[in-house]
């Protein structure tokens, strides 16, 4: 039996224990893989290119998927679904429906057909309107995947302005998008903002803005080890009932002598 009738009865896709057990050999697989019979969807996991979804277009037409296509594969944070398929087939033409993206020039991922990293944040820059590629950005140099001066630097020019300018408003420390947008957009309303702000009396806030207005972003984290330090007022907020999700409150900030707060600036 050949692998492709052992695997579409079971769905296309098997773990490599399956295979080797049903006496495919070691190599066997490695000259499928190379002629591109099957596909290896992770460590351990092969499928037919047909049924692989996404990863099967990309296949068939010598491309790999990048920008938001590609957003699973890193774990990055998106706010819509892709729709077309983003594609980068170098020096080929992309089969119609899908958006075409820049040859890719960094190294592309060990296994799948994916643009590596950098070139999936470079497209994703150059191609969604800000906020979906700030989130994407933001979810990888938040996590230490990459680092924006490496990023700057891959943007040179006048053309990439813009794309440099959405990585100004990547901000140290988030906890959640709705932070990352809400500072996002709080900012381009010319709103003088700080973040992560220590008010006496109430703890850490997520939002000092023109040092009179708090406001306080609860999204996944609400119950994350940071919000549950924050002050007794707060603290008494969270041991309830999970509130709906998103949230944002906002308090007028008590008329105090320290008018700075007493907390760091969130390096925004
Ligand atoms: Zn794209």
């Amino acid at each position: 039996m050949d692998i492709e009738n052992f695997l579409r009865p079971r769905g296309g896709a098997a773990r490599a224990a399956t295979l080797r057990g049903a006496g495919f050999s070691r190599t066997y697989l490695d000259k499928a893989l190379a002629s591109r019979r099957i596909i290896r969807l992770r460590r351990g996991v092969y499928s037919l290119p047909e049924e692989a979804g996404i990863f099967g277009v990309a296949l068939r037409h010598n491309a790999v998927l990048t920008c938001l296509s590609a957003a699973p594969v890193y774990r990055l944070w998106t706010l819509n679904d892709p729709g077309a398929v983003h594609l980068s087939p170098g020096h080929h033409a992309g089969p119609p429906g899908t958006l075409i993206h820049g040859k890719c020039r960094h190294p592309r991922h060990p296994w799948l057909p994916v643009a590596g990293l950098a070139d999936v944040l470079i497209h994703s820059l150059r191609c969604l309107p800000a906020v979906d590629s700030l989130v994407m950005v933001q979810s990888a140099a938040g996590r230490g995947d990459i680092s924006l001066d490496f990023l700057r630097h891959k943007l040179p020019g006048n053309r990439n302005a813009g794309s440099r300018a959405i990585l100004d408003n990547v901000i140290p420390r988030a906890d959640s998008v709705l932070e990352v947008l809400a500072n996002f957009h709080f900012r381009k309303a010319g709103l003088q903002v700080r973040r992560h702000v220590e008010i006496e009396g109430v703890g850490e806030v997520d939002f000092l803005i023109e040092e009179c207005l708090i406001v306080e972003i609860d999204g996944g984290s609400h119950l994350e080890a940071r919000q549950v330090k924050k002050g007794p007022e707060a603290k008494q907020r969270v041991s309830g009932r999970r509130p709906p999700r998103p949230e944002v409150r906002l308090r007028r900030r008590r008329p105090s002598p320290r008018a700075d707060g007493g907390g760091r600036a969130g390096g925004t």
